[in-house]
């Protein structure tokens, strides 16, 4: 039997607002919307989704608000078997908020509100140091202050558990983060703001890795969209991987979806790298055949059928 994956999730958690528009209005402009749907959203929560979709033990360090929309967050994700023990209830910041301006040419914009999430505290990630220490691997994204991020895989890091970096929203990396982590995943565009080279070919993305890897990441996967993924270990074993043919309706979600899991997939020692990243690609395949974030995550059976 397959042993399931211990994940420590350090990530955001958001309520995603969509709002109809016909279009944006102009500076001074008062319109009426067309539609408004909420739906949850955040790279972390979507990641620990996907992870425990896949069959994880998965806990969440993170916050919300102590409002409405935090305890709709965490019980979506309670319900998909996430440990929420260490999601505290924020009681002077709301639960991150994205309105998502979405027109009928299909064109969006979106307007964060940090929230919480920008409000978690060295002692968070101090009272979650039990979990840290006993996983199988611990992941973070950038939609949380980075200080967490180094306090948290610091804690793996002396423990030897081991840490993956998704670099998302594209934000300039600090040597003294990319020394701490064992996997790092930028998308084209994050891999480009790190390393100012533009991954369009095979030698681009080799160069690419090798540059992250020469800054101290010591594992790198680019995922590429349509194109699929590449990845380049420590001992050098590399692989593009094809992404599957299918029809993307709605992208929303893809990357988070392969980071999640992956993580649930991916061995400690990451030798199993390979058979892990084309889980990822094949269970992101799936994500954008459908439209939204959470409910096209795909679960793990439906991912061995493909
Ligand atoms: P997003 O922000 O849209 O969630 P991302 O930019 O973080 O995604 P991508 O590199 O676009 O991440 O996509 C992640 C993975 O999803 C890819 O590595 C690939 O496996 C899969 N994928 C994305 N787009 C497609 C597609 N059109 N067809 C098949 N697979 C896709």
């Amino acid at each position: 039997m397959q042993v399931r994956k211990n994940v420590v999730i350090l990530g955001s958690i958001n309520v995603d607002i969509i709002l109809k528009l016909t279009r944006l209005p102009k500076p001074g402009e008062t319109m009426k919307i067309q539609g408004l749907e909420t739906a949850g959203g955040g790279k972390g929560a979507n990641q620990a989704i996907a992870a425990a979709r896949s069959n994880a033990n998965v806990h969440f360090i993170g916050r919300v608000g102590d409002d409405q929309y935090g305890k709709m967050m965490c019980e979506l994700m309670q319900k998909n078997g996430i440990d929420i023990e260490h999601i505290k209830a924020d009681k002077d910041n709301p639960t991150g908020q994205a309105y998502i301006l979405l027109q009928d040419s299909g064109e969006n914009s979106i307007l964060v509100n940090s929230g919480a999430n920008a409000s978690i505290q060295e002692e968070d990630v101090e009272n979650a140091r039990h979990l840290i220490e006993s996983a199988d691997v611990v992941v973070a994204q950038f939609e949380v202050p980075i200080n967490r991020i180094i306090e948290a895989f610091k804690i793996a890091q002396a423990a030897g558990v081991s840490t993956i970096l998704n670099p998302a929203p594209a934000t300039k990396v600090s040597d003294k983060l990319l020394e701490l982590t064992d996997l790092i995943t930028p998308n084209e565009v994050e891999a480009e703001m790190l390393t100012g080279i533009h991954v369009d070919s095979l030698k681009a993305q080799r160069k690419s890795a090798n540059k992250l890897q020469s800054k101290g990441a010591r594992n790198v996967i680019l995922t590429l969209g349509s194109e699929g993924a590449y990845y380049l270990t420590e001992d050098n074993q590399e692989e593009a991987v094809s992404a599957l043919k299918v029809k993307a309706i709605d992208t929303t979600g893809a990357g988070d979806t392969f980071i999640g899991c992956l993580a649930a997939k991916l061995s400690p020692n990451f030798d199993n790298i390979a058979q892990a990243v084309h889980y990822a690609n094949k269970a992101s395949s799936l994500t954008v055949q459908k439209i939204g974030a959470i409910p096209s995550i795909p679960a793990e059976k439906e991912v061995l059928k493909r």
